[in-house]
């Protein structure tokens, strides 16, 4: 089960027996509530910088919501195909378990790298993603194009 533990699924299971005591951080790893975090950016808003976009893209992999990871991917490197290649709903078999941003760099007025570290279990076994995703500013929003990964 990739996204039991979920937060959004995690707060309405607690407020249906009662009221949250205490807010649900984040899965992207800044110490805020999700709903003052990624939640935000997941509801609607624009995330403010490649940073946040990238963050709220992780956390859209940990609660699976894939018509996030589409709507924030820039068109024209958009995938075609359905990104639920396992055809069981799910944007990936991994369970995403931790993120840790290293950079994030403004290369031009317009674009920007964000690199990161994601940590995730498969099959379990625990993995280290380490990449480094591409973002362009365009019509007053970030976009994600791509990622590239390292071997280290
Ligand atoms: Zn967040």
């Amino acid at each position: 089960m990739l996204h039991a533990g979920g937060p959004a699924i995690v707060q309405n299971a607690a407020m249906k027996r009662h009221r949250p005591t205490a807010p649900v951080l984040c899965p992207c790893g800044l110490n805020t509530p999700y709903a003052e975090c990624c939640g935000l950016w997941h509801a609607g808003k624009i995330a403010p910088d490649a940073e946040k976009l990238m963050r709220s893209r992780y956390v859209a992999y940990v609660m699976n919501l894939k018509d996030y990871i589409y709507s924030t991917w820039h068109p024209s490197t958009r995938p075609v195909t359905d990104l639920d290649v396992n055809g069981d709903g799910k944007l990936s078999a991994a369970k995403f378990i931790g993120l840790t941003v290293l950079t994030h760099i403004r290369t031009t007025a317009d674009t920007a790298t964000v690199e990161f570290i994601a940590r995730y279990k498969s099959g379990g076994r625990a993995f280290r993603m380490h990449e480094t995703s591409r973002f362009v500013f365009e019509h007053s929003r970030w976009w994600y194009i791509d990622g590239e990964v390292s071997d280290h």
